[in-house]
């Protein structure tokens, strides 16, 4: 039964007209998803709805089509046509109790309208202000057309109304958003009464809730979603502005949620921000106002939430990526199953999804976006089918999950290791600077197995094909992960770089294995995520001279889609790394390494005594491949199949690892999909022509 301790957040909340049942607070996530995939977000909301949230939000949703954040795929309530969709998502929120929020959003500034082709209207005039640069300026507003944009909120209010939400969010936070337009002087140079002293800035804000709620606060809660702090130096939204602005404000909204500075703040990954990070910012506010006040903060502990509620700090819990990595995260704390929790690593994995506009993924829950898609449920597997015996080979994430998976279902399942822990590269990893709460991808799974009698574990054991057909199991599942190159081969090399064999040349692996080179370092980083930047930390704070040098314009570039690259350069920068960037390396000499200018192949050598190859992977595989080859010894042997999975059938990041575990335990004794598609999806209906 639940623990005492949590009862606290369990209470009911009341925010204006409607009460949530608990204090379990979903933030407005994006997904990836959104206009594109509408059955599929919908289903994702109505997960958590399952799984005890008090209150779900949407994503963001474009609330008029002079405003459009293209490239990215968000919701849209654009005319009466959007309704049906988010009535469905709305209905699936509700479907347990929760309160369904709308997030209405206006970009303004932030807005480049490649779709609709309408010129960007801001509070002051001034070029686009997105992650890419657009060669675009919006238009500030005229007086008549801020009257415009208020009779558009009170029509996209109604029009959420009717699709059966609760509760309104008005977007001002991340820098997004109009309403934080209107605050920050650093996106309000106004000289009329929208602009200049704070009561001016703030205008807008009470103009609009004060329209809403003549319009639906009968009925519907009015929430305002605003950065704890702009982040951006004396001009921007600063946290003693906010307070300033709640106290002069304090019963305007029917609940404060207070996000944070920008995205990348506001979403910090586990590597630089750690769990309840924003308390100091927050903590006071509550005294402003009598209006309930939301945070985040990567919430995963029912502790930490606890205390932020009877410490006063908070009224309610807000959480995007815990509520993803775990949407049963409520009913386990109040079922009294806190063990249970798969807790967010903070990996932001999630938000890749958004950023390359495809479809989110998790690393800890691998049936997140795939509830609808797929049919698949975080905490229930599907039956067990005819078979009764399966051999994982590897306990990296992908054995693991396919390990807890298939137990799940009912198999007898036999997990042999070669080493002598569980996790296989997240166990090497979880060391590294910044990448302990990494751990958790194997630390939850192996609870579970540990839980589960139909499991066996067996250590020491590196499998070959022979034993492996002496063993007598009905399914194998090659897991046995992936080990870094020596070559160079990536994306620069296709073919190995030229090398003395003088030089020594360490891959991660013999980092991760305790090996260090001596004297200076370079880092050769043509694979562009985090692994590079994460050794010359590790490097920099052993005391080596480390210079990382790397053919991309960016340091780690990919981590741009984890919102953490600038962090990574910031952090490597302060710590005396160079940073070379544009520069490949083309040759590794006796006490040299030769760079090359990406843009015109100038050569310059660079002095150094190790060089730290961060390349690409090659595939664990030889068990498999011998499998294969012998396989007229299956039938003798009882084996009905042998399937490889994770960074062993291609490498990629854990999500990648957790997700084929997943599949391979989903998909067991199931009816192969043959040339079918294996997923449901949605395209759009056809108009008349
Ligand atoms: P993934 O990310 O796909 O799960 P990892 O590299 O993290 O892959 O994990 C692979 C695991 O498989 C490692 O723990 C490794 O020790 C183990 N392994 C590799 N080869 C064998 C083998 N022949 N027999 C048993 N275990 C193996
Ligand atoms: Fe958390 Fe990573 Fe999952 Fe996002 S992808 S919810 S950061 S575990």
């Amino acid at each position: 039964m639940r623990d005492p301790r949590y009862d606290i957040l369990f209470e009911p909340l009341r925010i204006g007209p409607v009460t949530a049942p608990n204090r379990f607070y979903q933030v407005p996530h994006c997904n990836g998803g959104g206009y594109r995939d509408p059955s599929a977000a919908a289903e994702m909301r109505g997960i958590k709805a399952e799984g005890g949230w008090g209150v779900i939000f949407t994503e963001q949703c474009e609330m008029h089509h002079t405003s459009e954040i293209t490239p990215f795929i968000e919701l849209r309530l654009w005319e009466d046509k959007d309704i049906p969709g988010l009535a469905r998502m709305a209905g699936k929120m509700k479907s347990h109790g929760a309160l369904a929020g709308i997030q209405l959003a206006y970009s303004g500034v932030n807005g480049p309208n490649f779709y609709t082709r309408e010129v960007p209207r801001a509070v002051s005039p001034m070029p686009i202000r997105t992650f890419t640069n657009e060669p675009l300026h919006a238009r500030g507003m005229d007086k008549s057309e801020i009257a415009d944009l208020r009779r558009w909120f009170v029509t996209a209010a109604k029009r959420s109304k009717q699709a059966g939400f609760d509760l309104i969010c008005l977007y001002g936070a991340h820098g997004f958003g109009i309403f934080q337009h209107f605050l920050s002087r650093a996106t309000n140079q106004r000289d009329d009464e929208y602009g200049g002293s704070l009561e001016n800035r703030s205008r807008f804000a009470r103009e609009v809730v004060a329209d809403i709620r003549d319009a639906v606060g009968d009925t519907m809660g009015l929430t305002l979603r605003v950065s704890l702090d702009e982040t951006i130096g004396e001009l921007g939204f600063s946290n003693a502005e906010l307070r300033d602005f709640i106290e002069m404000n304090a019963e305007l909204p029917d609940l404060w949620d207070l996000a944070h500075g920008t995205w990348h703040d506001c979403s910090g990954p586990s590597r630089f921000t750690d769990e309840a990070a924003q308390e100091t910012l927050v903590r006071g506010i509550k005294a402003l106002t009598t209006r309930p006040v939301v945070g985040v903060g990567r919430f995963t502990s029912p502790d930490v939430m606890a205390r932020m509620i009877r410490s006063g700090t908070l009224d309610a819990i807000g959480c995007a990526r815990p509520s993803i990595a775990d949407p049963f995260l409520p009913r386990k704390i109040g079922e009294g199953r806190v063990e249970d929790i798969r807790e967010c690593i903070g990996c932001n994995i999630c938000i890749t999804g958004d950023m390359t506009m495809s479809l989110s993924r998790c690393t800890q829950n691998p049936t997140f976006m795939e509830e609808w898609r797929k049919g698949w449920h975080p905490e229930r597997m599907n039956a067990k089918g005819p078979s009764e015996r399966v051999l994982v080979v590897g306990a990296g994430p992908a054995g693991l999950e396919a390990t807890r998976a298939l137990a799940e279902r009912g198999y007898d399942v036999a997990l042999a290791e070669a080493g002598r822990e569980l996790g296989g590269r997240v166990a090497r990893e979880r060391l590294l600077p910044g990448l302990a709460a990494w751990g958790r991808v194997a630390d939850y799974r192996a609870y579970q197995i540990g839980q589960k009698p139909n499991v066996e574990t067996c250590f020491d054991s590196a499998l070959d094909a022979e034993s492996i057909l002496e063993f007598g199991f009905e399914h194998i599942c090659i897991a046995t992960g992936a080990t870094w190159r020596r070559d160079g081969v990536a994306r620069q090399h296709v073919v190995p770089m030229k090398a003395d064999p003088g030089m020594p040349v360490f891959t991660p692996d013999d980092l991760m294995a305790g090996a260090r080179p001596e004297g200076r370092v370079v880092i050769y980083d043509d694979d562009h995520y985090y692994m590079g930047g994460v050794l010359a930390e590790l490097l920099a704070r052993e005391g080596f001279e480390v210079s990382i040098v790397t053919p991309s314009a960016y340091l780690s570039d990919w981590t741009v889609n984890t919102l953490e690259q600038h962090a990574i350069h910031r952090r490597l920068a302060g710590l005396g790394v160079e940073i070379v960037l544009n520069r490949g390396v083309v040759e590794i000499g006796a006490g040299r390494v030769v760079t090359n200018c990406t843009y015109t192949d100038t050569l310059t050598p660079m002095d150094c005594d190790a060089v730290v190859m961060v390349a690409s992977r090659v595939e664990t595989d030889e068990v498999y491949r011998d499998l294969r080859a012998r396989q007229a010894d299956w039938a003798d042997a009882g084996v009905k199949s042998v399937k490889i999975i994770g960074d062993a059938e291609a490498p990629g990041p854990i999500a990648w690892a957790t997700y084929a575990g997943h599949r391979y335990a989903r998909e067991l004794d199931e009816a192969p999909p043959g040339d079918a598609l294996p997923f449901r999806r949605e395209i759009t209906g056809l108009a008349e022509a």
